[in-house]
């Protein structure tokens, strides 16, 4: 899809990348006090440890707050219009600013649940998006097309 953005990864966000190219959401977890933080750093927000683990998460969130964005920032987006950008919580505790997808502009709520799915970007790279609903276990890729 031109004219999107694709991620610009550093160091920190790599294996959020990585994880995101095989349809995965993963989260750093501090291997010293167990926090689950987003986004991504090289020490945990909570205790500075540089230990951190990733896991993979359940992909389920609730919508914290959103918003219909009627403008259009880029070209690659004229399909898509408009879009809702919003910040979700995820099951595992951490909020992440994300679009939301394959929905009713109109019908959506604060604290609808959502779950994550994928939309290609170019050279592989896959962007987490969150669309209504539980995320379907025998379809865990959830991909957007
Ligand atoms: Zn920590």
């Amino acid at each position: 899809m031109p004219g999107r953005p694709v991620p610009q990864v550093t160091d920190a966000t790599r294996p959020y990348w990585e994880a995101a190219r095989e349809s995965r959401l993963s989260l750093p977890k501090c291997g010293a006090c167990g926090d689950v933080f987003f986004p991504p750093r090289q020490k945990c927000p909570a205790c500075r440890s540089d230990q951190i683990a990733w896991i993979t998460a359940s992909g389920e969130a609730e919508i914290v707050s959103f918003s219909a964005v009627h403008m259009q920032p880029f070209e690659g987006y004229a399909d898509h219009f408009p879009y809702v950008l919003a910040i979700v919580r995820l099951a595992e505790g951490p909020q992440l600013m994300t679009n939301i997808v394959d929905c009713d502009v109109d019908a959506l709520r604060i604290g609808d649940g959502v779950s994550v799915c994928f939309e290609a970007r170019g050279d592989g790279a896959r962007i987490p998006q969150f669309r209504p609903g539980r995320a379907i276990n025998s379809n865990q890729n959830g991909d957007v097309s």
